[in-house]
């Protein structure tokens, strides 16, 4: 690995064995209909910043997101309904999340400095790469990085490790407008729940340490062939369960498991 995401990162951090199912023995997770959907709502927020603010409706948004699953549908999510009404069903319960982002923020209002900016910086000497879901100045102009959520948002008291990845996306638009955020924010369309978080140049200077300090584990990782799964209340949601180790499983993916390919598409550099 010459690069890495703020997600991989996450990941290591979290579990270096989910750090290893994911990154290096690419296994890809069965699609579930809260990716689907979490990919269609972010295609549909993208392109209604697309359009001039006074097109920024409701009612614009709901048909963005119908073009967008007409689009992601067969290619990435073939197979996801077993009938037209479960379809229906989710679709309906997608518009329904789609209405709420109305009731936290007026997209009328906003006049974004980028949208789904895929960013690539060297950040302490580790290249990371990401794609950042909207960067806005506020009243001050002053920079405030949001990440969409459509999952459901977690406790209060549990939210900070959230926040972790995005802190790492704002390393990547300090390095890349040459101006670093004063807020972070995570909306959560399922409630809706809004978190925020005030960032300073201290804060993320220390996060560019920590950056590269799990950058230096990672490698060390590598070296010793050695991914030691870490338990915790996450294990409830990891996909890997059945083969971890840490579970009675051999570590090895089981034959119906799919990979990601090798080769990906190289990004454009930032
Ligand atoms: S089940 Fe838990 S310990 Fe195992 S890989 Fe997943 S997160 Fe890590």
């Amino acid at each position: 690995m010459d690069r890495v995401s703020p997600s991989r990162l996450s990941d290591f951090k979290q579990c270096p064995q989910l750090f290893k199912f994911r990154s290096i023995d690419r296994l890809l997770e069965p699609a579930t209909i809260y990716q689907a959907r979490g990919t269609t709502a972010h295609l549909a927020l993208q392109r209604l910043y697309g359009l001039d603010a006074v097109e920024r409706t409701p009612e614009r948004l709901y048909d963005l997101f119908r073009e967008a699953w007409a689009e992601v549908r067969d290619d990435e999510y073939p197979d996801m309904f077993e009938s037209v009404e479960e379809e229906r069903a989710w679709g309906i319960e997608s518009m329904e999340l789609l209405a709420n982002y109305f009731s936290v923020e007026d997209p009328q209002e906003i006049s974004p400095v980028g949208c789904e900016l895929d960013l690539l910086e060297e950040v302490n000497t580790v290249k990371v790469r990401g794609i950042l879901d909207r960067i806005d100045e506020n009243e001050n102009g002053e920079l405030v990085v949001t990440d969409y959520k459509t999952g459901k948002a977690p406790p209060e008291r549990y939210a900070l490790p959230a926040f972790f990845a995005l802190k790492i996306y704002a390393l990547l638009t300090r390095k890349h407008l040459g101006r670093a955020p004063v807020q972070l924010r995570l909306l959560y369309l399922n409630g809706p729940t809004l978190y925020s978080l005030d960032v300073d140049e201290q804060q993320l200077d220390a996060m560019e340490k920590q950056v590269r300090a799990l950058w230096v584990a990672i490698q060390r990782a590598e070296e010793r062939e050695s991914y030691p799964p870490r338990q915790s209340r996450l294990c409830d949601w990891c996909s890997f369960q059945e083969i971890c180790p840490a579970f009675g499983g051999t570590g090895e993916p089981t034959a119906d498991m799919k990979r990601r390919p090798e080769q990906v598409p190289e990004p454009t550099p930032a």
